[in-house]
């Protein structure tokens, strides 16, 4: 960063810090990775400076030869990794892929069924904070009281009642499986067409770790840079009918000029995603969830659904009378970095939670294992239950700064002070 350094040391500074607080800290926000060198280099790369609008061999603009060949990398990527049709690699983020994909199918006022924010779903699903709130009538679905699974008797009554147009199933806090062939059935029943939004399962789903979507649904939207381990972005599958209207309303519908360093990088991480490794990497993923999971169970702490079997898992904390946000804020003076979330019929509004969210995607990308796991359980045990034992708090920050020492991230980056 010798460039940035001279031109301008303030967001220099704030760049090698934050390099320094990722290293530093054990990040287990269900939603956050790390990615490669490589994607970072693509990333920051002079792809930044074209504008491309249009597709790869039909532009609206001049000198897209070497554009054209990292959005055709990454078409193709996408479809051979999840065995898609048709992929769209040019929406910025995932709500635009949602976005993208309600233009395609909706006009304003039509009928839309998604997950409840409140047990899981995204905001993007209907929320009346959401544009997809505003331009569409939006009904939801949640989780059975008891199970805390979805509650598939609800979503195809509020199907059967309210006649959607399109259903969307998806979560950003939903720790179990999800069968995508019970909703595609519900979904035929009332002539529906199927979103499956896989922002956070994405990896998962591509190194076959959980049930592919993509044959069961016109459409399939997700971002690339949960546990797919891409730049920060968006992706659509979808099938062949709708390919031609799908990227119309992406560009010019909705979006002008893609950022073409970032879809560089998503190409990127989908050939990393394509390999061995990967597959083990996920795999590593769940394995290290359950084990967390289960130390955290056996230590007396009460998991929605009683456990995970993804990514992530959500601690009710109800019982041990501290709020999500006690939590967080505890957790984040000892270095461990996660989010307060609501758990299905939380008494507690958003802003303290009852509960907190827990993934494990960035930690296994450092190179932890279960044995790191487990201690790091009996690290949420010792602040949870004493969150104002300084003493303990401070055993707990040195336990956390000599883990991370023993995993470098970015250890080149550290050491140059970038
Ligand atoms: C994270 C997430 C999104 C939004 O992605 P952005 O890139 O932040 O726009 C959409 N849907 C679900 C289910 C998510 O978890």
């Amino acid at each position: 960063m010798s460039y940035l350094m001279q031109s301008d040391p303030e967001v220099a500074e704030a760049i090698s810090r934050e390099t320094r607080r990722q290293s530093g800290k054990l990040e287990m926000i269900a939603s956050e990775n790390f990615v490669s060198e490589a994607v970072l280099e693509a990333q920051g790369s002079v792809m930044t400076n074209k504008y491309a609008e249009g597709y790869p061999g039909r532009r609206f603009y001049g000198g897209c030869e070497f554009v054209d060949v990292v959005e055709r990398l990454a078409i193709e990527r996408s479809k051979q990794l999840f065995s898609a049709e048709h992929a769209n690699v040019q929406p910025h983020a995932g709500v635009q892929a949602n976005m993208a994909v309600y233009c395609t199918v909706l006009k304003p006022g039509d009928t839309i069924l998604g997950m409840d924010l409140s047990h899981g779903g995204h905001l993007s699903h209907g929320s009346p904070a959401s544009f997809s709130g505003k331009l569409y009538r939006s009904f939801f679905y949640g989780v059975d009281r008891k199970t805390e699974t979805i509650d598939f008797n609800q979503v195809e009554d509020q199907a059967k009642k309210y006649h959607p147009k399109i259903i969307v199933v998806g979560a950003s806090s939903y720790p179990r499986i999800i069968d995508y062939e019970k909703f595609r059935k519900i979904a035929d029943k009332v002539g529906a067409l199927l979103l499956a939004d896989i922002a956070h399962i994405g990896g998962l789903v591509a190194a076959g770790m959980h049930p592919s979507p993509v044959p069961y649904c016109e459409f399939v939207t997700m971002t690339t840079h949960k546990t797919l381990r891409g730049p920060r972005g968006g992706l659509i599958l979808c099938k062949e009918r709708f390919a031609k209207d799908l990227d119309e309303n992406i560009f010019p519908g909705m979006q002008g000029g893609p950022l073409m360093h970032i879809i560089a990088a998503k190409a990127v991480a989908l050939k990393e995603a394509l390999t061995e490794e990967f597959k083990n990497y996920q795999a590593q993923i769940i394995k290290n969830a359950k084990t967390l999971a289960d130390e955290l169970l056996k230590s007396g702490f009460r998991l929605v659904t009683g456990g995970t079997d993804n990514h992530l898992m959500l601690v009710d904390l109800s019982d041990i009378g501290i709020s999500g946000l006690d939590a967080q804020e505890t957790l984040d003076r000892v270095g461990i970095t996660i989010n307060k979330n609501r758990i299905p019929y939380d008494k507690r509004g958003a802003q303290t939670t009852s509960g907190i969210r827990i993934g494990t995607p960035a930690l296994t990308t450092r190179g932890m294992k279960e044995p790191e796991m487990r201690q790091i359980a009996g690290l949420f045990a010792t602040v949870l239950r004493n969150i104002r034992d300084e003493k303990k708090l401070e055993e707990v920050k040195e336990q956390v700064r000599l883990l991370c020492e023993r995993f470098p991230l970015y250890p080149e980056r550290i050491k140059n002070n970038r």
